[in-house]
């Protein structure tokens, strides 16, 4: 994999047990901290626009343009990013009823300090957010500026490289003097919103021998469409470089997706709630807590074995919770 790279990230993130989350969960598991891969900028994505915004530079861009929920953490990363690297940055962001209430904090409020231009757009208009973006950058190509467009999630072949090097680092830690890490895991869990980082991830897992399947947890949609999204994005991986064609097997769960994008079950924001309590790792309602219930149920289930090693991503999201506080009135002291 000889791909542009920049280095945006603090990386490598730790690898962490706490016992009350395997106790939670039913199984041994090691947690990535990617909660950690930055300041404002953490999460998942940023590993992503390592490889994305190389390529945009590589190509001359001077303005990148993408798209997300309103509070996605994906375009918070892109234009803190892109403030850092003094390119501009067009936000095309989804408002529904369900999150108006929350415009203007957490991810939103971060996206307007970095200086994002915003454009709030319907769920209707965003159902055709590729042709919307493939539009603007039309535009601002003809008013002579040098688009460069970033997928929902940063999720192409390209940015999911971001979570193959996850991998590679994660092999490095494994094999560094001194390491408790076991040599492989049984399962690799990750929340999946837009499937890049599970794409990534089964790609990585097979090249750096860390485990045979991978399970996604869907925050919406449901397994049929994610495998679908996942295996298109590792079919585009496997044509960018054939030495990532291999990858490990697949299952998505959506049994944890709650109500809606967005929104938990109020068990999901209860264990957040223990969760952060007993440990001080802190989930997200849109996504890790989500992923962390999965990974329970799976568990619970036998789908994957009580007791078996796991390697659970925490993908980030804090400031999608600090723009939710209302949805723990209830459950904190
Ligand atoms: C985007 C995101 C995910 C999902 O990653 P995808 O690559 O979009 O599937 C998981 N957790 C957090 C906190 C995210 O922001």
């Amino acid at each position: 994999m000889n791909a542009a790279r920049l280095s945006l990230g603090h990386l490598g993130t730790p690898i962490v047990r706490l016992p009350t989350f395997d106790a939670f969960c039913g199984a041994s598991v090691w947690v990535k901290r990617d909660d950690m891969t930055g300041g404002p900028e953490a999460g998942n994505k940023i590993r992503k626009l390592e490889f994305l915004l190389a390529d945009a530079l590589e190509k001359g861009a001077n303005v990148v343009v993408t798209c997300g929920g309103l509070q996605s953490n994906h375009a918070r990363a892109t234009a803190a990013a892109a403030a850092r690297l003094g390119l501009a940055c067009e936000l095309f962001l989804r408002k529904t009823e369900t999150d108006a209430a929350t415009d203007g904090q957490g991810n939103v409020f971060l996206d307007r300090l970095f200086g994002a231009r915003i454009e709030r757009i319907t769920a209707e208009a965003y159902a055709r957010r590729g042709a919307l973006l493939r539009e603007r950058a039309s535009e601002l190509t003809r008013r002579g500026a040098r688009p460069y467009v970033i997928p929902e999630g940063g999720s192409n072949a390209v940015g999911s490289l971001g979570y193959v090097q996850a991998m590679h680092e994660i092999r490095e830690q494994i094999d560094s003097v001194g390491s408790e890490l076991p040599s492989s895991f049984d399962a690799i869990v990750m929340a999946c919103g837009s499937g890049g980082t599970a794409a990534g991830t089964a790609v990585g897992a097979k090249l750096f021998e860390l485990a045979d399947r991978i399970w996604p947890i869907a925050v919406c949609n449901d397994s049929a469409y994610f495998e679908a999204a996942i295996d298109r994005i590792m079919g585009e991986m496997g044509e960018l470089d054939p030495s990532l064609a291999r990858r490990a097997e697949v299952r998505v769960y959506d049994g944890a997706k709650g109500p809606m994008y967005g929104v938990s079950t109020a068990e999901q924001i209860d264990a957040i709630a223990f969760i952060a309590r007993d440990t001080g790792l802190v989930l997200d309602p849109v996504y890790t807590g989500k992923a962390a219930f999965g990974l329970r149920e799976l568990v619970k289930s036998g789908a994957i074995a009580p007791g078996s090693r796991v390697l659970f991503l925490h993908t980030g999201g804090l400031p999608g919770l600090l723009a939710q506080t209302g949805a723990f009135r209830d459950v904190l002291p």
